[in-house]
């Protein structure tokens, strides 16, 4: 077991929390305490216009009534800008991003011209038009250089992955052209900055991982391990969410959602206490704890 671990949990507060989003929050405080470490909660409310009011404080409300209190005062990263621009001024003075004056159709429009056919809903590999100047026009959004060959890395539950992203992903965003910090950047600074070693979360984030690894080293700073766990499925068969009929968590009766959330993650009593949870997930993940990063 490491001599340190420091896990967390990292909600964005689109909305208060739902049977799915309990089972990242369960699984990365099981993981902190199977460990004998800390854990945190992160409050990831960069995406301001992707935010609900009073979500946040829901969602710290929604874990305290389930047990899951963290052991430091929540971080916000809206608080946290200085941060993230000292990371993005420190990639950009030794050439590991640029700015970016492609919108949408330029680079629809870029790729059309090389021939790649126009993916609709897809995610735009972005054709490295601004690498070489930004031809006069303005800036709007800063990207991160990527550079060709796979990126391996190992997912406790996953096991080895791999992921070419220069050519799957491109140069992908840091600041964004409504000058709001991206994800990857503010995620792969705070984990570093709250020495993280453990990042325990839904399978759903596992294609971030590549390029949060990326970020890391060019940042000259630490990967922590991985472990992404199953997620919990709407009746469409898609990763439950607020968007596809995820009801709050009801709170009321906690022991029952932390069961629920307990069964997804492969841990089989019924009406489970904490204590029976915790050796659960020691025998379950036993085999997993001395990788490297742990
Ligand atoms: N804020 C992200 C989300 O709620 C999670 C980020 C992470 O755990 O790395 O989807």
């Amino acid at each position: 077991m490491g001599a340190t671990y420091i896990g967390r949990f990292a909600p964005s507060p689109t909305g208060p929390l739902h049977a799915g989003s309990l089972v990242a929050a369960l699984a990365s405080w099981l993981d902190a305490r199977a460990h004998g470490g800390r854990w945190l909660v992160r409050i990831e409310d960069v995406d301001i216009p992707r935010c609900a009011p009073g979500a946040a404080e829901t969602i710290l409300q929604q874990l305290t009534a389930c047990g899951l209190v963290p052991d430091e005062e929540p971080v916000w990263q809206s608080r946290r800008g200085a941060l993230y621009q000292a990371a993005l001024d420190q990639l950009v003075s030794e050439s590991r991003a640029y700015p970016c004056a492609c919108s949408r159709k330029d680079i629809e429009e870029a790729l059309a011209a090389q021939g790649h056919p126009r993916a609709r809903h897809a995610e735009l590999v972005y054709p490295g038009t601004c690498r070489l100047g930004l031809g006069g026009r303005p800036a709007r959004a800063w990207r991160f250089k990527t550079e060709p060959g796979l990126i391996e890395w190992h997912d406790r539950r996953l096991g080895a992955q791999q992921q070419d992203l220069a050519r799957e992903v491109g140069d992908f965003v840091l600041k964004r052209a409504d000058g709001l910090w991206a994800y990857q950047l503010a995620v792969v600074v705070d984990d570093a900055q709250q020495g993280i070693t453990q990042i325990v979360r839904g399978e759903d984030l596992a294609d971030n991982t590549a390029r949060q690894i990326v970020l890391q080293q060019a940042l000259r700073l630490p990967t922590p391990g991985y472990l992404h766990t199953a997620l919990v499925l709407g009746p469409n068969g898609e990763k439950l969410s607020k968007q596809n009929g995820a009801r709050p968590l009801d709170t009321s009766r906690p022991l029952l959602a932390l069961n629920a959330a307990a069964q997804v993650l492969g841990l089989p009593e019924q009406r489970l206490s904490t204590a029976q949870a915790l050796a659960s997930w020691q025998a379950q993940w036993r085999d997993s704890y001395n990788l490297p990063g742990d």
